[in-house]
């Protein structure tokens, strides 16, 4: 038999971003996974779920919970995973057991809700049209120095979780890979009674950061230079080769819009000077 597994998106801050769904899935789960039995009690009372029966699955039960959940779902049952806070398997437990469900062949769905990276990446101001989620990157070494470098260098937005109290250092060591006068945002506290939004330049937030901040924190980076704008000809370039995939007009003018981070108009305008009539974008 198939079973489903189901990730659920729980508030980050606000219960009433408890959406009717999650609490649909969850009052009917035959399971649900979580980080923190008594977390996650607290929150199914809030929601009015009684009886469902609740797993602790993190990073050191994540082996042992996946052969339980496979085995429900191979009784045909639905189980629902969920984390703390915010979405599953996003710098929380859940890769390894929608891999294995996944391979096991059932079927795997996401009630999607809130992400602190998603919340604090639309409010930032900076560009959403690319984005790299970098998680909690590493505290010290090489693998510290090589992220560091790869959002130097990166283009489009980068967005990192980072702990308040590391917060000033890390600021600090993106504005010496960076250059202090890069833009960004840290985000604090999302849908929180304090939820803030600090913008400026990596010097700027580094040296505010000095007085203790408290509270969850996300930073979103701008990405390296802004984009040189592809010229007409690189434009065209990627339209055809777009198009000779076999894809319609209208997608190869999202795809190059968005891989050249391009306004869609002036894509459209160009598609329009290769013969074969072209789809107005949406
Ligand atoms: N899975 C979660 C998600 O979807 O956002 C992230 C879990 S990760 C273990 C926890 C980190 O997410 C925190 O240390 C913080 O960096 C970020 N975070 C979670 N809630 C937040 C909030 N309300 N405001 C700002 N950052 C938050």
């Amino acid at each position: 038999m198939t079973g489903t597994l189901v990730l659920v998106a729980t508030p980050i801050g606000n219960l009433g971003d408890l959406s009717p769904r999650a609490v649909e899935e969850l009052s009917g789960a035959a399971l649900i996974c979580c980080e923190d039995t008594r977390r996650t009690g607290k929150l199914l009372v809030h929601a009015g779920i009684k009886g469902v029966r609740m797993k602790r699955l993190d990073d050191h039960t994540e082996r042992a919970g996946t052969a339980v959940v496979l085995d429900l779902l191979g009784a045909g049952q639905r189980v629902v995973l969920v984390s703390d806070a915010g979405t599953p398997a996003i710098s929380d437990p859940g890769e390894r057991l929608v891999a294995a469900v996944v391979e096991a062949g059932h079927t795997v769905t996401a009630v999607p809700g809130p992400a602190a990276v998603i919340a604090a990446l639309v409010a930032s101001g900076l560009a959403t049209s690319r984005f790299v989620y970098e998680g909690f990157i590493a505290r010290k070494g090489g693998e510290r120095a090589i992220a560091l470098a790869r959002i130097a260098q990166e283009n489009a937005t980068s967005v990192m979780y980072e702990s308040p109290n590391r917060l000033a250092a890390t600021l600090r060591d993106l504005a010496g890979a960076c250059g202090g006068d890069r833009r960004a945002v840290v985000a604090r506290e999302l849908t929180k009674l304090h939820e803030e939004f600090v913008r400026g330049t990596l010097d700027e937030l580094a040296a505010w950061a000095d007085d203790e901040v408290k509270g969850e924190i996300v930073i979103v980076i701008a990405g390296a230079t802004p984009a040189l704008e592809a010229d007409d000809d690189a434009v065209l370039a990627a339209l055809r080769m777009a198009l000779n995939t076999g894809v319609s007009r209208r997608d190869a003018i999202a795809k190059v819009a968005s891989d050249l981070g391009l306004r869609r108009g002036r894509v459209y305008d160009l598609a329009l000077t290769i013969p074969g009539g072209v789809t107005p974008p949406s």
